[in-house]
């Protein structure tokens, strides 16, 4: 009996702990999936969820976390009565979305939510000192500078989740960064990567989200056709790694089985392969960089006989070209830009707006916005509402 008790504090003290934003969706389940293959390792404290309230109360069932928090507080009586009989406690609306990550029983914030919502929370959960297992791509496109002046005087560290980020941490372990030459970050090319410049433009929502090698969020999808996916994820890695821009690449790679690659100044480029299955990467994170038994299917290179790259095409896909001149921008540029995007994905896919008015959208937000060279953060707060404004303005005017 009394090994049995000693036993337990044993466990639960080697669990960590992990609170998992935007739980309900596809990177927060995936996590959910790793946390509930291996509970000696890892326990969910804290889930959060936007609107999806019943899947938030059947994932609090199953994972029985602390707190469960949704972002719309007209679904907090909800939550609340399926949730508080079992002794979870429960809470809504902005504020709540930022300050359940800050709780001493929290280890790492996994930060699962999808566009700009991911900023306030991360920024907090830097505050509150805690590592992140970061997904949510967007609050690095948004605010990069200010997160990295943040975790300069914080004690917390940023483990991506992004795959092709992922493949660069892993190509860079035991690495010396002086060495690097240039981060080669892959790219599937889409659902339009064969699609003539005259099909594209006449795009539907279902064309668009059909990837043909990743299962992932509607919005994310919808990014990835157009290639801004891949603009932010030049970005990412700008503020991630470190290196400067014109180092930074984009590569067509439409098998995803090559995640990105690093080469290096005496010739040598690293690569890290596997299956297109996110629960690496995420496994990789939340593990601080380690390695996780089983966390993923396995590769078997015999199925994928060719592997192909090519230079991605800027002018069928012009978003692509925003990265670059974001990161030449600065400022409060890619939060314009990013703003802009998600006002424009939204109508394209109520099929309010063509494909290529994505893109139009961003240019005509950008010119509409005034340009803040030195952003503090209320200046990203507002630079966010007005591009949202403007953005859903020009909408109107098509
Ligand atoms: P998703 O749409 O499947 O899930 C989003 C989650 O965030 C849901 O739980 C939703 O309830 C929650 N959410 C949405 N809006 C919210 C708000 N305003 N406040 C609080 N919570 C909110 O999205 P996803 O595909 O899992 O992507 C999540 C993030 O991970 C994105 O930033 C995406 O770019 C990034 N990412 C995803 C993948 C992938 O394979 N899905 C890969 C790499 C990076
Ligand atoms: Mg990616």
């Amino acid at each position: 009996m009394y090994l049995c008790i000693k036993y337990n504090i044993f466990t639960v003290t080697n669990q960590k702990r992990l609170a998992v934003l935007g739980a309900t969706g596809s990177i927060g389940r995936q996590t959910l999936d790793i946390i509930g293959r291996y509970p000696e390792r890892y326990r969910a404290t804290v889930l959060s969820a936007g609107r999806r309230v019943d899947d938030l109360i059947a994932l609090a069932e199953k994972f029985r976390p602390r707190l469960a928090v949704i972002g719309d507080e007209a679904l907090l009586p909800r939550l609340r009565d399926a949730l508080v009989p079992l002794g979870i406690r429960t809470s809504a609306g902005p504020q709540a979305l930022k300050d359940c990550v800050t709780d001493d029983d929290i280890d790492m914030v996994v930060t699962a939510t999808v566009g700009y919502s991911g900023l306030e929370p991360t920024l907090a959960a830097i505050g509150a000192g805690k590592d992140i297992a970061l997904a949510n791509k967007e609050t690095l496109v948004v605010a990069g500078e200010l997160v990295n002046k943040r975790l300069a005087a914080s004690k917390s560290r940023i483990f991506p989740i992004d795959s092709e980020h992922s493949a660069v941490a892993q190509c860079l372990a035991g690495e010396d960064i002086s060495h690097v030459k240039r981060l080669l970050i892959t790219a599937s090319g889409g659902p339009f990567r064969t699609w003539s410049a005259e099909r594209i433009a006449t795009a539907k929502a279902a064309d668009a989200l059909k990837h043909p090698n990743w299962s992932m969020g509607r919005k994310i999808t919808i990014d990835s056709a157009t290639m801004l996916n891949k603009a932010f994820e030049l970005i990412e890695a700008h503020y991630l790694f470190g290196i400067e821009p014109s180092r930074i690449e984009a590569v067509v790679h439409p098998q995803s089985i090559v995640h990105s690659m690093v080469e290096f100044d005496d010739g040598a480029v690293k690569a890290q392969l596997g299956m297109p299955d996110m629960r690496l990467p995420i496994a990789y994170a939340i593990g601080e960089h380690t390695r996780l038994t089983g966390a993923a299917n396995t590769l078997s290179l015999a199925d994928f006989a060719t592997l192909t790259f090519e230079k991605p095409d800027p002018e069928r896909f012009p978003c692509l070209t925003l990265a670059h001149r974001a990161l030449d921008a600065r400022g409060n540029f890619a939060c314009v830009m990013n703003a802009a995007n998600e006002i424009a994905v939204e109508a394209f896919l109520n099929g309010r707006i063509g494909f290529n008015d994505i893109y139009r959208t961003i240019e005509a937000t950008l010119a509409a916005v005034p340009f803040i060279s030195n952003p503090g953060f209320e200046d990203y707060v507002a630079s966010n509402d007005e591009a949202r404004s403007r953005a859903a303005e020009y909408i109107n005017s098509l």
